[in-house]
């Protein structure tokens, strides 16, 4: 949607959407200021602190000095960490030359758009997408080509429909698995054919997003990377925030095709000379220390996922999915498009978002926002009382709809 502005703002910021994730945080925020109990599940952030021997890794390094520039693609230490996690968890070989750290897993997905893409170029987005893959792509100059899934497909894209969608502007390919927002983990079997397809094309790069990983509820995680008919051409894309709570710390990264990493490194070079140094050596920590605490995390996800499925099955016409891992759940409230209550008529994802705000005082994301007009999403990173309550919450606003 373009914004009219009437100041001398680039076109390029002026047709560029705004983050519904941190729109809809910041309204609840706002509503919270005023006084109102908002219970908010906008926002995909683990509501645990990061674990103590990471904290005492950043309090070590700040100690030891590490307060100055790192290298740009991040340090030599971390980037060997990275290698040795892809190897361990993955299977994927990645030599540290191959790997660029960045503030964020969005920098990195940045870095990659801006480094591949050309005015013009197709990007395929595997929908329901998470919000920022659109925005970013544009900015790059991409054309996002959303690709959908609906519920009964369980949210996954099928190679069929990713053929369909090729042309030969295709540029890359990008996903999530899991799923931000409805959950979905793709099989090993599922990624092949979608590999055999794109494998055809010898110019389409595939970024896998695979920032969800730690928090799983199946026992497969597939890199598509580790494909051969594709391994060259994709970048595992993956970050320090879900998986080990550290969403304030900013650190993400990549690991690709040597070309494509100093390509990245170019760019962060000259936009933000690198993540910070301190944060780097927790990182390292994350990647090798104990993984018990994101293991615990990962379990009490699952058990609210129990939780909110079973109260969310409970309120009528709401379908919804099994998420399989992240933490967010996206059920399709179509059913009560037409109805209303009190002057508000429901006639979309935004409209029904803006209602249980306003009704119920609980704040969830539109599906608009990731490519599915028919949805909401929930993220269930809170305390099973605020789940309980969000969801009693939801069920009385959605009854009084007629
Ligand atoms: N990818 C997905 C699928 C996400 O949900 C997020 C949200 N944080 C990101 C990337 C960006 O992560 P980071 O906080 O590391 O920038
Ligand atoms: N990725 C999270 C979300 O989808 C954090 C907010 C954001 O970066 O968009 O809610």
């Amino acid at each position: 949607m373009s914004v009219v502005s009437t100041y001398p703002l680039s076109q390029r910021v002026l047709q560029m959407e705004e983050s519904a994730t941190l729109r809809m945080t910041q309204l609840a925020r706002n509503l919270k200021a005023q006084g109102h109990d908002v219970i908010s599940l906008s926002i995909g952030e683990p509501d645990f602190d990061t674990p103590d021997h990471i904290k005492e890794a950043a309090k070590k390094a700040l100690d030891e000095g590490y307060t100055k520039y790192t290298p740009v693609p991040g340090l030599n230490e971390l980037r060997e960490a990275i290698c040795v996690k892809f190897k361990r968890d993955n299977g994927l070989e990645f030599k540290p030359s191959q790997i660029v750290v960045s503030n964020g897993a969005k920098q990195t997905i940045a870095n990659l758009c801006l480094a591949l893409l050309d005015e013009g170029d197709e990007v395929i987005i595997f929908a329901p997408y998470w919000v920022s893959y659109s925005a970013i792509v544009e900015l790059a100059g991409g054309v996002p080509v959303l690709v959908k899934a609906d519920i009964e497909q369980d949210y996954k894209v099928t190679a069929e429909q990713v053929k369909n969608a090729i042309t030969d502007k295709t540029k890359m390919v990008i996903f999530s698995s899991p799923c931000n927002p409805t959950g979905s983990v793709f099989l090993r079997s599922e990624l092949e054919a979608i590999a055999a397809e794109i494998s055809k094309h010898e110019n389409i790069f595939i970024v896998a997003d695979e920032i969800y990983e730690y928090i799983n509820f199946t026992d497969q995680h597939t890199s598509i990377g580790t494909i051969p008919s594709v391994k060259d051409r994709t970048i595992t894309v993956n970050g320090f925030a879900k998986g080990f709570a550290m969403t304030g710390w900013r650190l993400g990264y990549m690991g690709g095709p040597e070309w494509i990493a100093e390509a990245c490194t170019k760019i962060q070079g000259q936009i933000t000379s690198g993540a910070n140094s301190f944060g780097q050596k927790a990182a390292a920590e994350a990647l090798l220390g104990d993984m018990n605490p994101s293991l615990k995390m990962r379990d009490a996800f699952l058990e609210r996922r129990e939780l909110v499925i079973g109260l969310l099955n409970e309120i009528p016409d709401f379908k919804v999915n099994t998420p399989e891992g992240a933490f967010y759940i996206f059920p399709d409230i179509s059913a009560y498009f037409g109805k209303s209550y009190d002057g508000q008529t429901i006639h979309n994802a935004d409209d029904f978002a803006e209602y249980i705000l306003n009704e119920g005082h609980v704040a969830v994301v539109s599906g608009s926002a990731f490519g599915a007009d028919n949805c909401f999403r929930l993220s269930y990173a809170a305390s099973e009382d605020q789940l309980q309550e969000a969801i009693r919450r939801i069920g009385e606003a959605v009854r009084k709809l007629k």
